[in-house]
């Protein structure tokens, strides 16, 4: 779920279909909107020449959606192994539960009510399906539950909705906090610079090949609405809907409940930081 459209400096592009790295592939969902962008990335990952692979977020229940991820897996050869759960919210996970049926997989998750078998998953965990290798990278903040997995040998991260490649994502107050999605933030931005992350495989949107530009946008786009929004309020709007009308007035209006949330979790951090 995003909480703006295209901002400058990223692309105008949409996510597409098809091969991204040499380990992963894009079955884009049939739900586009406005907070799921071009609709929702389910991405199937595997080791070149393996049989396996995982599949990360199944997305909305839409049974030929789902079929249709099982149906790329196999033309590629694969047979899906794993599912996995970026979080839970109902574009991502919905699908999860009839994908696992079908392709008679577990289902891991951090949050133990999205989880079919008895894995769980989190940090310092590492997935190795058919010699491929996805190393759990935690990143709270978007949601509570929030993971992003890391493909060292593409050089890739897979972000869910904590980095999109287009707009920037909400902070989904009281779940999602700002202080984690900061922390996140930055443990995004030390996978590109130690690790040599250099591309992002989004929950929603087109492919980043620049990830470390991609995290210091969102960084800073984070800190200029922080500072707008302690403006605001030293300005005398007090209340979460008086600073989105304020804050977000060039924004369409149908995401201003989203900005709601967000404005929500950034007040929360400017008390908590003694700042308002
Ligand atoms: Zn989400």
């Amino acid at each position: 779920m995003t909480d703006a459209a295209a901002l400058p400096g990223q692309p105008r592009g949409g996510a597409l279909s098809g091969p991204a790295t040499a380990r992963a592939i894009n079955v884009l969902a049939p739900n586009p909107s406005a907070m799921t962008l071009d609709g929702t990335n389910t991405w199937i990952v595997s080791e070149p020449g393996s049989e396996s692979a995982v599949v990360i977020d199944p997305g909305p229940l839409d049974e030929a959606h789902l079929r249709a991820v099982v149906a790329v897996a196999e033309k590629a050869g694969k047979r899906i192994a794993l599912t996995l759960l970026t979080h839970g919210h109902p574009d991502h996970a919905d699908g999860a539960a009839r994908f696992a049926a079908l392709t008679r997989t577990h289902v891991r998750a951090l949050d133990p009510a999205l989880r079919l078998g008895d894995e769980g998953l989190g940090a310092g965990d590492v997935i190795t399906t058919g010699g491929l290798e996805l190393r759990v990278v935690p990143t709270p903040g978007h949601t509570a539950d929030s993971l992003s997995f890391h493909l060292p040998a593409d050089r890739a991260v897979l972000t869910g909705d904590t980095v999109l490649g287009r707009g920037t994502t909400l902070v989904a107050h009281p779940d999602g906090r700002l202080g984690d999605y900061l922390d996140s933030l930055r443990r995004l931005r030390s996978l590109t610079v130690d690790d040599g992350v250099h591309t992002v495989l989004p929950g929603h949107g087109p492919v980043l090949d620049d990830a470390q530009g991609a995290v210091e946008f969102y960084l800073a786009h984070r800190a200029s609405r922080l500072a707008q929004i302690e403006t605001a309020v030293e300005n005398g709007y007090r209340t979460p809907s008086e600073v989105v009308a304020h804050v977000y007035a060039a924004v369409d209006r149908s995401l201003w409940p989203a900005a709601e949330l967000s404005v929500r979790a950034q007040l929360e951090y400017l008390r908590e930081h003694g700042l308002i």
